[in-house]
């Protein structure tokens, strides 16, 4: 099979551009006799690589100066126990919203060393529709309020007027942007901490970025491990140990693609235009639905469902042959998922409508 393209949720697709880059890179980095992989983090020429990245990061996403830009081990599910520990004391207050599995999952982490309050969600484990305002309970003590901005299972997304909501709340919002990081421009001084596993938008897994204001580091429990205390980053340039090197130089290769593809901004249109033609197929189709509330639904991941489900291996199987790889959904929410990450081209959600176009008309008459 040639390179096709493919719909997995993460890791995933990275861009073209970057990875023949890689490749050309990969035994010999600038003429220095080695590859990125073999070199001292310590070097100057990783540094190099390195610095490069952040001031990349920083350019595409306009930081702030007093924002600090983290480096980390462990992915994003690490900070899910990094977060209380390095915010809070035991018996304090925290918000989060619980919107789907992986907003669950920090609720989990969190709930074994501070009181968690559930400002809005936790009845069903994969809601499709973030409830209206009036219904949240913020707590007035809470130190901070913990968001995941895209639930990347069912592809239910924070809207701006939600937000908005948050942010008038005057303390710390903390979001997971781990499936939408990149994906739009945003405002990164309304948040405390954004953070993001790389394998989504950014690069190889187990990488996790965090961009956080400076005030926020320096005031963790006593007990949290030095890798998984923020100021252990800040104060050694995420150097304490030895970083994920090779993630972090190919990080910077997509921050870079990024720049010269016009940067965020001119990314969000071509993913508004992705995930909207995408969505106008399947909600005029009668073959396939799509179950999130209309203003809540992603643009990186695209849930749907054959109304006839027992078409579904046939689905998958036909699917892959014609290389439109992965679409198989999570198993915790059942049916299809297209995820259309940056490095998604708009040809490849051409050819995935198609594809469906195609596999209805085919199997109409079993509806
Ligand atoms: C993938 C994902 C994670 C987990 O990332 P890891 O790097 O595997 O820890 C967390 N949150 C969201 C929203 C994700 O999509």
């Amino acid at each position: 099979m040639a390179r096709a393209f493919n719909f997995s949720a993460g890791p995933a697709m990275l861009p073209e551009a970057v990875m023949q880059k890689a490749e050309k890179e990969f035994l010999n980095w600038n003429n220095t006799g080695m590859s990125v992989m073999e070199m001292s983090h310590r070097s100057k020429e990783y540094m190099s690589v390195a610095h490069q990245a952040e001031a990349d990061l920083r350019e595409v996403m306009q930081i702030p100066d007093n924002y600090k830009v983290l480096f980390l081990h462990g992915g994003a599910s690490m900070q899910f126990s990094g977060i209380p520990l390095n915010l809070t004391q035991p018996n304090e207050i925290v918000d989060y919203f619980d919107t789907g599995v992986w907003s669950a999952k920090a609720i989990k982490e969190a709930s074994r060393y501070v009181n968690v309050n559930i400002v809005s969600g936790g009845d069903e484990a994969n809601p499709t529709e973030i409830p209206d305002v009036s219904t949240w309970k913020f707590n007035p003590k809470a130190k901070y309020i913990h968001l995941c901005s895209n639930e990347t299972i069912t592809g239910l997304a924070f809207q701006e007027a939600h937000l908005e909501h948050v942010f008038a709340q005057g303390k710390p919002v903390i979001a997971d942007m781990s499936s939408d990081i990149l994906s739009r421009p945003i405002d990164v001084s309304r948040y405390g901490i954004i953070y993001a596993g790389a394998q989504k938008n950014i690069g190889p897994a187990g990488l996790a970025i965090m961009v956080i204001r400076e005030d926020l580091i320096g005031q963790a429990r006593d007990i949290t491990p030095s890798l998984l205390n923020w100021k252990t980053y800040a104060d050694n340039e995420s150097m304490f140990n030895t970083p994920a090197t090779y993630s972090w130089y190919l990080a910077g290769l997509v921050f870079d693609w990024l720049k010269t593809t016009g940067g965020v901004a001119s990314i969000a249109k071509v993913n508004q235009r992705k995930a909207q033609k995408l969505y106008d197929y399947i909600d005029q189709s009668s073959f396939y639905h799509n179950s999130i509330a209309a203003e809540q639904r992603s643009w990186m991941n695209v849930t749907f469902f054959l109304k006839n489900n027992a078409l579904d291996a046939a689905f998958l199987e036909t699917s892959q042959k014609a290389e439109l790889l992965s679409l198989k959904g999570h198993k915790a929410f059942g049916g299809m998922r297209a995820s259309i990450y940056n490095a998604m081209p708009e040809e490849g959600v051409d050819a995935l409508i198609t594809f469906l176009t195609d596999f209805a008309g085919r199997h109409v008459n079993t509806l």
